[in-house]
């Protein structure tokens, strides 16, 4: 039997309806009232719900607001996934939710928003927006914004919980859960694309991807991490819009690109965005490598990378954004060093030098990398041209620079890849197993040419001269 037409859907349906708030102002809803899933049905424990999220959302309602714990956190239940945040929503706007909080902080202007503080716990409650075309009068420049190919620039026109749940991207994703009767509240028929694992754009997907570009990246790592297909529809402009992304900020571009490598479903996602084509307008020279591979095992690297991070994710163990920017623009940076060194005839280090500057120059452009991650890119990068002159103290030198683990651990991916490394990933895996004894023997072991004398900087009278004499 359909779950909303059983007597308790019905019955909770009735109560919900006579009893919700209206906020002031309120437009008519546009849809035909939100479907009510239960507690029995929907089933998600109560100990899972986030306590300071729940306090957070009845507080807001027992001052006469509405107050819901929505979007991933309730898709993520559904799917007895962990959340990674919780979000709530409200009819109070953000200085009205404001007042009620006191350890709560106003943030964004593209999209205004409360943080409220509950120890170690941040809750994110936003206030219901509204699609700018139902509310003109609103989308006047200050409350909402677009620009000439219609993308949003700015989205604070505020609604009700129904045009709360129009705007978000996904069906999966507007799902609204009530602290005070503990149902489920859906007004785009997510409950059940959830169940039959479907990802559903809310409304024509064409112009939702143009209203904001990144809900590819989104439907692209949602479909990566839930395992969900992507409805057709939803799915069919992924191949077309890609382009759009050279107008989003490279800022929202990197936390984008942090989401899904931290997402513990890497892999997958690249997957996806290699399907639709996305890849080359966020990680563009990684793209270019991969389809241009000049002999290196450019994908592999990738993979194993990735496959990596999502392994430690897994553990629980901490990853860096440096090491994988560093493993997926590795070849880049070698094919640009390459180039460097054949076309003007500059040196190892030199080259590596100005083609990590070309790299992570135009990285940025697309997805801007803040310095706390270029520097470490830079030496991760810089240790793989010093890891094999091993020599002597030099290998107990080296592991001692802060960024050795990060370089080492690319060594012995590129070796696992399939670059002929002539066993140094092997080297310096045994090496750091051994007692001290043994390590100098291994040290004093490794064959000269791989070893180059340090060059002593000696100058002769007359160039001295010269020097000092400016
Ligand atoms: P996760 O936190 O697991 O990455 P999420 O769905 O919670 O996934 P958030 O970025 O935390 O993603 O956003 C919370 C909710 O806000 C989403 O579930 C969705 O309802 C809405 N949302 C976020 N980004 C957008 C967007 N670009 N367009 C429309 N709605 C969005
Ligand atoms: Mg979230």
């Amino acid at each position: 039997m359909d779950k909303n037409s059983s007597p308790i859907g019905s019955f909770i349906r009735k109560l919900f309806g006579s009893h919700r708030k209206r906020s002031a102002g309120e437009a008519s809803p546009q849809t035909s009232g939100p479907q009510l899933i239960p507690e029995e049905v929907h089933q998600i424990p109560r100990r899972q719900l986030n306590d300071a999220a729940m306090k957070t959302a009845y507080h807001l309602q027992d001052e006469g607001y509405e107050g819901y714990l929505v979007g991933g956190c309730i898709r993520d239940l559904l799917m007895n996934k962990h959340p990674k945040d919780f979000d709530v929503a409200t009819n109070a706007t953000p200085e009205q939710a404001h007042a009620l909080f006191r350890r709560s902080r106003l943030i964004g202007r593209r999209f205004k928003l409360l943080h409220v503080r509950f120890g170690r716990d941040m809750i994110e409650v936003a206030t219901f927006r509204a699609s700018h075309d139902s509310h003109p009068k609103n989308s006047d420049g200050e409350h909402g914004r677009q620009n000439d190919s219609g993308m949003i620039v700015r989205d604070n026109v505020y609604g009700t919980i129904e045009e709360d749940a129009l705007r978000r991207d996904f069906t999966v994703n507007a799902l609204y859960y009530c602290p005070k009767d503990h149902c489920v509240y859906d007004f785009t028929h997510g409950y059940n694309d959830l169940k039959n694992r479907t990802l559903r754009m809310i409304g024509d997907p064409d112009a939702r991807y143009r209203e904001d570009p990144v809900r590819m990246l989104r439907a692209a790592r949602f479909a990566a991490k839930l395992g969900f297909t992507i409805e057709p529809e939803t799915e069919a402009p992924l191949y077309e819009l890609g382009y759009l992304l050279k107008d989003i900020a490279p800022a929202r571009l990197f936390d984008e690109v942090l989401k899904i490598f931290q997402s513990g479903h890497g892999v997958e996602s690249y997957h996806q965005f290699r399907k639709y084509g996305l890849l080359e307008h966020i990680f563009s020279q990684t793209a270019y490598c991969l389809d241009n591979p000049q002999g290196a095992p450019v994908e592999q690297l990738v993979l194993n990378a990735l496959q990596n991070t999502d392994r430690r994710l897994q553990q629980d163990k901490s990853v860096t954004p440096a090491f994988l920017f560093a493993a997926l623009l590795w070849y880049p940076m070698q094919q640009r060093m390459r180039k460097l060194q054949q076309q003007e005839g500059l040196h190892t280090v030199p080259a590596m030098h100005e083609a990590a500057n070309q790299v992570i120059g135009e990285q940025i452009s697309q997805t801007a990398i803040p310095r706390r991650f270029s520097t470490p890119i830079r030496e991760i990068w810089e240790l793989q041209f010093r890891l094999p002159r091993r020599q002597g103290k030099r290998a107990d030198r080296l592991m001692e620079h802060p960024r050795f683990r990060a370089a080492y651990d690319l060594l012995v991916l590129r070796e696992n890849s399939g670059e002929d490394l002539e066993g140094l990933g092997k080297w310096w895996t045994d090496y750091q197993t051994q007692n001290p004894q043994i390590r100098s023997h291994m040290s004093r072991e490794v064959p000269k040419d791989e070893a180059p004398k340090r060059r002593r900087r000696r100058r002769s009278p007359a160039k001295k001269h010269e020097q000092n004499n400016g």
